[in-house]
């Protein structure tokens, strides 16, 4: 595919899932100002980072260190917002917090330490959200594991996040369990974020909804979609 081609269908998804949005919005009362796309660029290459952002874009996500830290450094002239949404072990922390804006997928006591310390000594301020488990333990099936606190946990993780210096507590973020409506989970997750924002008034972001259920994110008040293959294509399978 030349530049001109993987532009034209890059431009045409992101069309279709901005009138997406928008009608989705219109059906819940929303504005569609208030919503924000981060685009994940996982697997596909910086080249298509900068037609999104050509196209508009300024958020954009990776899950995975290295691949995110590469990505943010080959588009560091493009001044985009680069948001940390996978699991993530505590040694990657001083790595992930020097490229990163705002890390997503922050999920216990041990990753604020290490990313507060990370964020002091890059001389950096780091936006954090809460990741919340809104996939319940299955003693029949362990081992799953998508991150996330348990919503009994969160409370004290925002409040950890709050006190911690270079940190900021953005909000929540969540991946919504697999092969099930997603509906009654993402107002799981609206209910637990309005307990921190009772404590935390500027804890607004509510990151939730990827490609498969992002409009029933927007009924559920989502301010930050995650969205991958519907803009960029599938990608290959990651090990
Ligand atoms: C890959 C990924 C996404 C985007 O997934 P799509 O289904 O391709 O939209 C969103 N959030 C997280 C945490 C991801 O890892």
């Amino acid at each position: 595919m030349t530049e001109d081609e993987r532009r034209s269908t890059l431009a045409r998804n992101l069309d279709v899932v901005r009138g997406r949005i928008k009608a989705a919005c219109a059906a819940h009362g929303r504005d569609p100002q208030e919503v924000t796309i981060v685009a994940i660029s996982k697997t596909f290459p910086a080249s298509d980072v900068r037609i999104l952002a050509d196209l508009g874009l300024r958020h954009m996500g990776e899950n995975r260190h290295p691949e995110a830290g590469e990505k943010a450094r080959q588009c560091a002239d493009l001044d985009l917002t680069w948001h940390f949404v996978g699991q993530l072990q505590r040694n990657k922390a001083g790595a992930v917090a020097r490229y990163a804006d705002i890390v997503e997928s922050v999920d216990r006591p041990a990753l604020v330490t290490a990313l507060s310390r990370a964020a002091q000594s890059a001389d950096r301020r780091l936006g954090v959200c809460v990741q919340v488990d809104l996939d319940p333990p299955d003693p029949a099936a362990p081992g799953r594991s998508r991150g996330g606190a348990p919503v009994a946990a969160i409370g004290d993780l925002a409040d950890q996040i709050a006190a911690s210096p270079g940190l900021e507590l953005l909000g929540v973020m969540a991946v919504a369990p697999l092969g099930q409506d997603p509906r009654g989970p993402f107002e799981a997750l609206a209910a637990a974020h309005d307990t921190i924002t009772a404590a935390y008034p500027q804890a607004r972001m509510r990151s939730a909804g990827m490609s498969a259920d992002f409009e029933a994110a927007i009924a559920a008040g989502a301010t930050h979609l995650r969205l991958g293959s519907v803009l960029l294509g599938h990608r290959e399978q990651l090990k």
